[in-house]
């Protein structure tokens, strides 16, 4: 046996000894694929084989690997301050949340955290507290959209409603509810002409029925559902969503989770609609295209104001010991400089739709009821028959999974699915994956879906 296979084998053990993984489920016999490392949205595991990563990662890798830019910028905050709370304050935050108000149009201010919950659960502690110090002491339930994924903490993880995702640990937090979200695909109303519109009534009903003077906020990410089904809706829904809160004084959270600084072929996903100005933004992953961790729940200055008060016994008691970290903002400020330089987000939307185009002629298989997409996140829904629509089983979209590995292709899925809703493939490369690496994409996966009815 060589000296890199004993390694090798030995990190196998150790693997299957002593971590736990997200979401996996423990097999002996099969353990999980260890990555050795990384070039643009290629990695190669430790037995050397080599995988283009068409989810980057957990969504996440948007500017893929090996950028040293960015791992020069961390290296060079980290020898000149290793550490230091936002209690205080540093200049790449600074620096960080100026560039991020001009971003969203201007008059924002920005908390950091380390994450996407972390986000989340900042955005829903500051909507009470503010509502609490605006005269609204009564208003501090959440709605949120069936399908919908906003993280793994108890707060955010009350916001996902996702059965399945919860059933082993609820009840969650009190006081979140959620509403269906628009899929004309699988329409609650129907009428998938009208999707929108009634998915959006829904929401005033809602409102309306649990009492205006209740509900602090509604969470939605803008015009898809990532750890859902990806289904994007139309301008009218947000724009709707956006009226309908004003009216109602509930605090606008967008998730930009997954969506924002590009994914979406815009810088946020909600810009796609003119006009809208979310009260709160949250963000992570392409923030620092998983570089480094960092979360950002950027809120409107008028809502800040709130939090101003001569005593001072307005402020937010919140901390983060890691939110902000010096190195994580210093990588955001590379990565954003990075996105803007290279023009990253007019790349895909100049791309979206060639591969779109290619990924729609799949609609012939008889496996494939939907392909739908916003900028670099396709969805592909697979049914077992195209009249009833019912989903192919959970083992069918594994096998789907299971080739285009063997082809070098990783993919994801509509999270631990419920195979009786919805069964859908997932694609979400690297922002900056070559032209060839998309076509090998679209290629791989056209190969498998006709090669596998
Ligand atoms: N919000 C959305 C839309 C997400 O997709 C995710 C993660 O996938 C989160 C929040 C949670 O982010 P994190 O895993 O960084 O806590």
């Amino acid at each position: 046996m060589t000296h890199d296979k004993m390694k090798e084998d030995q990190l196998a053990k150790q693997d299957l000894d002593h971590l736990w993984h997200a979401m996996h489920k423990y097999n002996p016999d099969a353990p999980p694929m260890i990555a050795a490392h990384g070039q643009g949205a290629w990695f190669t595991d430790t037995e050397g084989n080599e995988y283009m990563d068409g989810v980057s990662g957990l969504w996440c890798l948007n500017l893929g690997h090996g950028q040293t830019e960015i791992t020069e910028a961390a290296k060079k905050q980290m020898d000149t301050l290793a550490y230091f709370p936002l209690t205080f304050s540093h200049q790449p935050a600074i620096e960080l949340a100026t560039k991020l108000s001009e971003l969203l149009g201007g008059g924002y201010r920005t908390f950091f955290s380390n994450g996407g919950s972390d986000a989340n659960e900042t955005a829903f502690k500051i909507a009470r507290q503010y509502h609490k110090q605006t005269g609204n002491p009564d208003k501090y339930k959440f709605i949120s959209r069936y399908r919908a994924y906003h993280g793994t903490t108890m707060g955010a993880m009350s916001a996902t409603a996702q059965a399945q995702r919860r059933v082993k640990y609820d009840p969650g937090v009190p006081g979140f509810m959620h509403v269906p979200p628009p899929y004309a695909y699988r329409s609650t109303f129907e009428n998938p002409e009208k999707d929108d519109e009634m998915a959006a009534n829904f929401l005033e009903q809602i409102i309306i029925w649990e009492g205006e003077d209740t509900v602090a906020g509604f969470i939605m990410e803008p015009y898809i559902s990532g750890g859902g089904v990806i289904k994007p809706q139309s301008d009218h829904y947000l724009k709707r969503v956006r009226e309908i809160c004003d009216k109602y004084n509930v605090l606008l959270i967008i998730d930009e989770v997954v969506s924002g600084l590009g994914r979406t072929g815009q810088l946020f996903g909600y810009m796609h609609a003119d006009g809208v100005q979310p009260d709160m933004v949250t963000m992570a992953k392409g923030l620092t295209s998983g570089y480094l961790p960092l979360g950002a729940t950027s809120i409107k200055n008028e809502i800040y104001e709130a939090f101003k008060n001569d005593s001072g016994d307005h402020h937010f008691r919140h901390v983060s010991t890691y939110g902000g970290h010096p190195a994580a903002c210093a990588v955001a400020l590379k990565n954003i400089e990075i996105l803007e330089r290279e023009n990253i987000v007019g790349r895909v939307a100049r791309l979206e739709q060639k591969i779109l185009t290619q990924l729609k002629e799949l609609e012939y298989n008889p496996y494939v009821g939907e392909v739908r997409d916003i900028g670099f996140l396709y969805g592909i829904e697979l049914v077992r028959d195209k009249t009833t629509k019912e989903p192919v089983s959970d083992a069918y979209l594994g096998s789907i999974l299971g080739a285009c590995k063997e082809r070098g292709l990783i993919l994801g899925k509509n999270g631990d699915t419920v195979p009786q809703l919805a069964n859908v493939l997932i694609i979400a490369p690297p922002l900056t994956s070559t032209e060839d690496d998309l076509q090998f994409l679209v290629d791989t996966v056209k190969e498998v879906l006709n090669s596998s009815q």
